[in-house]
């Protein structure tokens, strides 16, 4: 059986989600396709800054969203070799909560979706995958590729794969919303035709890689700390109820060597770099309790295509630095809303009006970027062996010691609120069922 529908979204993560219960709310007609059977993923984004807090409470959801915060704090605070240092202190920003939250990515799209499917037009799909786009010969004006098909029709569906079956699912919009390795994107550019895909990724060198894992929170420990730099090693930790999520910054490709020295001498590194983990990280016992995330910051030059449009991260990877990636993904999603409702309850979608996201949302995320790469420049700057732990310059040093007072309100209001900040301007028309 095939279906139609207005906007069909790829991709349950917070950019699909928030896209899908906005729309919903709109009263537009919206699907939304996720190839896993539960959100239940570990390591995934957790942290949710004041931009996308302030948006709960303008949806009118921040009193029933708070109690899923785990944790939260009004700065982000940094130790470097035993000596503490407050990094970017939300507190003053002008906004509804000026701190930043910590909440298992699962329990925020469960909460979303619960949300959206109190309305009419909103339909999730979960354990179902988009294998491939349809496009509309009939307005093909580009060449065929090597399977024969069109390169350049418009797109006006997604062929889906449920329990072993595909399926068609047409719609006026489909909106990639299917993170960085996005099946939509590849499927756009197909190997042959590559070189003429007008959705070419520029990819920025990043030269970290992170190794993410949990160990229980140590008694009495007050979870005020996220980063810690010793011996020129960096690591994160994100306070959750029971336990911290951690990551282990390494040089890109580093982690073979890691593994070859062994997981006791990992153990032994992680309570050196710290030292409040030294009783606990006992618990690590083998490589399967460590995951490899391949540090990324990309950005797609055109977001959309005739019947397209990419957001989140299929649109731009971000690096983990300053825990951006959920919170511009949602951004991005209000502003896709803000612009596309009213034309697709209307029937009146153009191309320009695809580009107008990428407009608004393009310049903030680029901006991001850099400043991710700054950061990154800072602190494992080149020339250094990959086995050998790095360490920041000296500038760096005196940058946070002294430089402190002027940069933290700026970097909490860059990272708390990004630079450029959505409001929900959709109406809610449609009648939620609860
Ligand atoms: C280990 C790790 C830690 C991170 N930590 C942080 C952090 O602390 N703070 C922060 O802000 N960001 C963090 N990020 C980044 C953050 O998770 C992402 O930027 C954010 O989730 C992007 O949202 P998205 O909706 O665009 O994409 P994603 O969250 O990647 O969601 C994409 C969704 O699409 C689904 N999907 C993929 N392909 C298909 C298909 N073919 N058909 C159907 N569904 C499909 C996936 O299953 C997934 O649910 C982290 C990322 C990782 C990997």
């Amino acid at each position: 059986m095939n279906y139609q529908t207005t906007c069909l979204i790829v991709g349950g993560g917070p950019a699909g989600v928030f896209l899908g219960f906005l729309l919903a709310r709109a009263g537009v007609k919206v699907i939304v396709v996720e190839k896993h059977a539960d959100f239940l993923r570990d390591f995934r984004g957790d942290t949710i800054h004041p931009s996308t807090m302030q948006i709960m409470h303008e949806l009118g959801l921040l009193d029933e969203f708070m109690p899923l915060i785990d944790f939260h704090t009004g700065t982000l605070n940094v130790n470097i070799n035993g000596v503490s240092f407050d990094g970017p202190d939300f507190s003053h920003l002008d906004t509804k909560c000026p701190f930043v939250g910590f909440v298992p990515q699962w329990d925020l799209l469960n909460f979303l979706a619960t949300k959206a499917k109190a309305f009419p037009t909103f339909d999730l799909r979960m354990s179902t995958r988009a294998v491939d786009v349809i496009r509309d010969d009939r307005q093909d004006v580009g060449v065929r590729n090597a399977g024969g098909r069109s390169a350049d029709g418009r797109v006006v569906g997604v062929v889906c794969e449920h329990d072993g079956k595909t399926y068609e699912i047409r719609a006026d919009l489909v909106v990639a919303c299917d993170g960085r390795g996005s099946t939509i994107r590849n499927a756009m550019a197909p190997p042959p035709d590559a070189s003429r895909n007008n959705h070419r990724v520029d990819e920025v060198g990043i030269p970290i890689d992170a190794l993410w894992f949990r160990l229980d929170r140590p008694e009495g420990d007050d979870g005020h700390t996220q980063g810690w730099l010793r011996e020129g090693h960096m690591l994160v930790t994100i306070p959750r109820r029971s336990h911290y999520q951690i990551a282990l910054v390494i040089r890109k490709g580093g982690f073979d060597d890691i593994q070859k020295a062994g997981i006791e001498k990992f153990r032994d590194t992680v309570a050196k770099v710290c030292p409040i983990l030294s009783h606990v990280c006992g618990s690590l016992e083998s490589w399967d309790d460590v995951k490899l995330l391949s540090v990324q910051i990309n950005h797609m030059r055109t977001w959309h295509q005739r019947g397209l449009l990419f957001i989140g991260d299929a649109a731009h990877a971000m690096s983990p630095v300053g825990g951006v990636g959920i919170n511009l993904a949602i951004q991005d999603a209000v502003a896709t809303a803000n612009l596309l409702a009213r034309p697709l309850l209307e029937k009146s979608l153009t191309d320009s009006g695809l580009a107008k996201v990428q407009a608004r949302r393009g310049p903030p995320t680029r901006k991001m970027q850099r400043l991710q790469r700054l950061a990154h420049r800072a602190l494992f700057s080149g020339g250094q062996q990959i086995d050998k732990p790095f360490s920041p310059p000296w500038y760096v040093r005196y940058v946070v010691r002294f430089l402190a007072p002027i940069l933290r309100p700026k970097a909490a209001k860059w990272i708390g609120l990004g630079f450029v900040q959505e409001h929900v301007e959709t109406p809610s028309t449609a009648v939620s069922q609860n």
